[in-house]
């Protein structure tokens, strides 16, 4: 263990023996009481020295013994304090690529912030190299969700689409205008091998099966498919229990979800079939939207092709690092001018054979409780952020060190 205070955090003392760690409601904490000479000896934890050295230092300084190991424990309990060697052999493989870890030292430093366990963050980065991630549609939000995915570490992302790239195509961190013309998968992958910070982990064996994929990410250039997601398209994710989280831009709003998790939460038959019962004109509108001839280019406003990419990004890395899926289960949804979020649920549906809705029947027998409390769905209301606040209250957390 190589102790560092989580530098992603700034300090500040509050008063003569109360310290401050981070600026922002969501992770700031004081500790207190802390007196002058451990305050100062926190700027020793910079993951440099291991406990024995740094035992050694509090002898130099008069601490009484046993107070680093002490010190070390609080903070490591409150999530303050990260081990600079730890993270088992993965992290210390990307360690060892300095030029790598440089790129993505202040997503390591974001990461740290969501990891309590020392040697977790970089232990998380590690992990999304050897991951195998599919982009279906490569137009202005499917490429820059790509990229951002590829950029934030994910070691294989493949880009699937038809056709060639057409000037409405292009947006900044996505394709670009030399790409106009070629085939857009093969310039959608350009612009992920761009974005990597590394190349592709090599497989030990070349002959060997791929490994499974990680997430497949829906994101049609089709405004249609974006509002109404085809469950059809969709039955070969059901069968092989591949989650898959549905994205893009239809006319003035943007979309991300539901993230699918089959057989655990509301797939895209789920929604239809909701659809259909509180909206009985709901199949014949759909049926002339898709008979309707591929018309003109639609509506994608650029500022809201970037939000919905990089939500959609944010969605797909957090259930990657193994998050609770925060989009299972809701459709977000932002429209233009000025994008405010908002969440629809996407709940099971009785008729629909994915079986979410017999699972979170079975969960609700079980639990005897809300049927919807067991399941995996996570709904922004101010009630739950409430809940939050109430187990954690900002900024307030004390230990005595
Ligand atoms: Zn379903």
């Amino acid at each position: 263990m190589h102790p560092l205070v989580k530098p992603a955090l700034r300090r500040g003392w509050r008063d003569l023996n109360t310290v401050q760690f981070g600026m922002t409601p969501a992770h700031a904490m004081t500790l207190g009481p802390m007196d002058t000479a451990t305050g100062s000896f926190l700027d020793l934890l910079n993951g440099t020295r291991g406990l024995a050295l740094l035992r050694e230092e509090a002898r130099r300084m008069d601490l009484p013994d046993g107070h680093v190991d002490a010190l070390v424990e609080r903070l490591s309990r409150a999530g303050l304090v990260d081990d600079a060697r730890g993270g088992g052999p993965p992290a210390q493989a990307l360690r060892e690529k300095q030029e790598v870890l440089e790129r993505l030292r202040p997503d390591l430093a974001s990461l740290s912030l969501i990891t309590p366990e020392p040697g977790g963050a970089i232990g998380r980065l590690a992990a999304r190299r050897a991951l195998r991630v599919r982009v279906q549609g490569a137009g202005r939000v499917g490429v820059t969700l790509a990229a951002l995915l590829s950029g934030a570490g994910v070691g294989e992302v493949d880009v699937r689409d038809v056709g060639r790239v057409q000037p409405w195509d292009v947006a900044p961190g996505g394709l670009t205008t030399e790409a106009i013309g070629e085939r857009r998968d093969e310039a959608a992958r350009r612009v992920v091998r761009r974005a990597a910070p590394d190349r592709p982990p090599r497989r030990p064996d070349p002959s060997a099966q791929e490994p499974g994929l990680a997430l497949v990410i829906i994101a049609p250039r089709d405004d249609v498919l974006v509002h109404a997601p085809d469950a059809r398209a969709a039955e070969p994710l059901m069968a092989s229990g591949t989650p898959h989280l549905y994205t893009g831009v239809v006319e003035g709003t943007g979309v991300v979800g539901p993230l699918v998790l089959p057989g655990g939460t509301g797939c895209a038959r789920c929604l239809h079939e909701h659809r259909t019962d509180r909206d009985p004109a709901w199949p014949r509108l759909i049926a002339q939207w898709r008979s309707g001839q591929a018309r003109r280019v639609g509506a994608c406003d650029l500022t809201l092709a970037a939000a919905v990419a990089g939500l959609a990004a944010a969605h797909a890395l957090a259930f990657l690092d193994g998050e609770s899926p925060a989009g299972a289960g809701v459709r977000w949804e932002a429209s233009v001018p000025v994008l405010h979020w908002h969440a629809r649920p996407v709940w099971p549906h009785p008729a629909c054979p994915c079986g979410a809705a017999e699972k979170a029947e079975r969960e609700h027998s079980s639990t005897n409780g809300d049927p919807h409390a067991t399941m995996v769905v996570q709904r922004p209301s101010a009630e739950r952020r409430e809940h939050a606040d109430a187990a954690r209250p900002t900024g307030t957390w004390r230990a005595h060190v």
